[in-house]
């Protein structure tokens, strides 16, 4: 059972879903990635099962309205590989000014737990090697390509090429760069929307560099992953039309709808 089942969450199209757990989950290591992102090194209390790209659902206690418990999602950052051993795994967590979710996060003590649900989600890794993969995240959407990139997965049936295209606003957004550019053996292209000056990279929205690197890209050949900002993704959606990309190659994981009248001009 637990053998096909992880065979199951490596492969393509699992044939078996993997059944959500419970479990209490021990915060063992914190690292500050920018002023307002996070990273969280968690001890589950049970071993789990996930397939890169896969979400938790964190229980917040007692932040909803009259103390009702709330839920809110987040992917786990690392690959399932760090789980056997050591039953961690790790989360990356943009601090929402005034989010009961995130401010419950981020004041979690070492040593103190916090609970889930696990794992969810078909945004995952499609092993398909015939084909290119283009990866689009804005800000903390970067999280489930982490895991995806560090997965024996995706290393043992990589893409033709795999780019990583990550937006931010500025050089103090930007996030694993010094880890994820050795893992990458293709493109790690970050734009900045309000980039510094002497920035050497692309200026601009993700979307901007789709446009104007439309030439290079094999659109109608190519698997994309978008995540982060549901402004992005939509702008993102409507590029990819227009390409005649299938809507079978798009895959998309929204983390938030913005606000009427807002875009994702600041990422
Ligand atoms: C499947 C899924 C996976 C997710 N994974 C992650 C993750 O790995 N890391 C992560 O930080 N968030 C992630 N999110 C978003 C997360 O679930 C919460 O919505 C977020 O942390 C805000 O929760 P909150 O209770 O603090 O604030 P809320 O009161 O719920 O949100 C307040 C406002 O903050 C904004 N907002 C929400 N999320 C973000 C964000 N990530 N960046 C910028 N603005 C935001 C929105 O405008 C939202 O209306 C994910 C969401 C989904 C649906």
């Amino acid at each position: 059972m637990q053998e096909n089942l992880a065979r199951s969450v490596g492969m393509e199209s699992p044939k078996e879903k993997v059944k959500p757990i419970t479990v209490d989950a021990k915060l063992v290591g914190k690292k500050q990635l920018t002023a307002d992102v996070f990273e969280m090194h968690l001890e589950s209390s049970a071993p789990f099962l996930f397939a890169p790209g896969q979400f938790i659902s964190v229980l917040i206690p007692g932040a909803g309205p009259g103390g009702r418990d709330l839920r809110r999602a987040y992917s786990i950052s690392s690959s399932p590989e760090l789980m056997p051993s050591k039953n961690i795994f790790e989360l990356c967590v943009k601090l929402v000014e005034g989010g009961p979710g995130t401010n419950y996060l981020n004041n979690i003590k070492m040593g103190e737990t916090i609970k889930g649900q696990v794992p969810f989600g078909d945004f995952v890794y499609k092993t398909k090697s015939d084909k290119h993969a283009v990866m689009i995240a804005t800000g903390t959407g970067i999280a489930p390509f982490r895991s995806m990139l560090l997965s024996e997965v995706y290393q043992q049936n990589k893409p033709i090429t795999t780019t990583l295209l990550f937006g931010a606003r500025d050089t103090n957004d930007l996030l694993y760069t010094e880890e994820l550019t050795p893992v990458l053996s293709t493109d790690f292209v970050q734009t900045l929307s309000r980039p510094t000056v002497g920035w050497p990279g692309f200026k601009g929205r993700v979307t901007d560099w789709l446009r104007e690197n439309a030439g290079t890209l094999d659109w109608k050949n190519t698997e994309f992953y978008l995540c982060g900002n549901g402004a992005m993704i939509d702008e993102v959606k409507s590029i990819l039309t227009a390409h005649e990309v299938e809507k079978t190659s798009i895959h998309q994981e929204i983390y938030f709808k913005p606000k009427p009248g807002e875009s994702h001009a600041s990422q």
